[in-house]
C-alpha cells in the first residue's frame, strides 16, 4: 500500500482511495498475510478512514505456555482531522499536560497517510489482551506427582519380583 498524498486524494473520484490488502505488515507477525481493504475519504477538514482485515496469528496461552493460532481480525472506522498544526512540535515545552485533543489523530493538511502504518495500528490494537488456548485451559499439568509415584510403584514391582524368587 503506497502512502496517500492528502492533497491529491481532493482530486480523486468521490475523494476516496480504496485499497486492498494481502500482504505481511512490518512489524506484525502473522501466520498468513494481511487480507482485507482500507478505503480513506476526504472530507475536507478531516478523513474518513475505514478498513476491514484480517490474519491468522500465532499467540502463546497464557495459563499453559503453548502455542496456537487464532484469527485476528478489524472492521473499524476513524476521523483523522486535517491540522496545520500537526506534527509541529519543536516549539512545545517539554513537560506538556497532555489534553485530550492531543489523543484525537491529526494530520497536516498537506502531508501524507499511509495506509499500511494505520492498518498496523488497528491489528495491534485488536491483538487479544489476555491469550488463553482454551476457555477451560487446565494450565501447566505438573506431571512430578505422577512420577514420583511412578518410582515407587517401580520399587513395589521390583520387590513383589524379588518375593517370588524368594523360596515360598
Ligand atoms: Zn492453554
Amino acid at each position: 500500500m503506497d502512502a496517500i498524498y492528502i492533497p491529491q486524494l481532493t482530486r480523486a473520484s468521490e475523494r476516496t482511495e480504496e485499497f486492498q490488502v494481502e500482504e505481511f505488515l512490518p512489524g506484525l507477525e502473522t501466520l498468513t498475510p494481511v487480507r482485507g481493504n482500507v478505503r480513506v475519504q476526504h472530507h475536507g477538514n478531516y478523513l474518513e478512514v475505514s478498513g476491514q482485515a484480517e490474519a491468522i496469528i500465532t499467540c502463546t496461552c497464557n495459563r499453559c505456555l503453548q502455542q496456537y493460532n487464532q484469527r485476528l481480525g478489524v472492521d473499524t472506522k476513524e476521523i483523522i482531522w486535517l491540522d496545520e498544526a500537526a506534527n509541529q512540535v519543536e516549539d512545545l515545552p517539554l513537560e506538556r499536560e497532555v489534553a485530550m485533543e492531543d489523543l484525537i489523530e491529526t494530520l497536516p493538511p498537506d502531508g501524507y497517510f499511509y495506509p499500511s502504518e494505520w492498518l498496523y495500528e488497528q491489528m495491534c490494537l485488536a491483538m487479544p489482551q489476555r491469550q488463553l488456548c482454551d476457555r477451560n485451559c487446565p494450565g501447566i499439568i505438573s506431571n512430578s506427582a505422577d512420577s514420583s509415584n511412578q518410582l515407587v510403584d517401580n520399587r513395589w514391582a521390583s520387590l513383589e519380583a524379588l518375593k517370588k524368587q524368594l523360596p515360598g
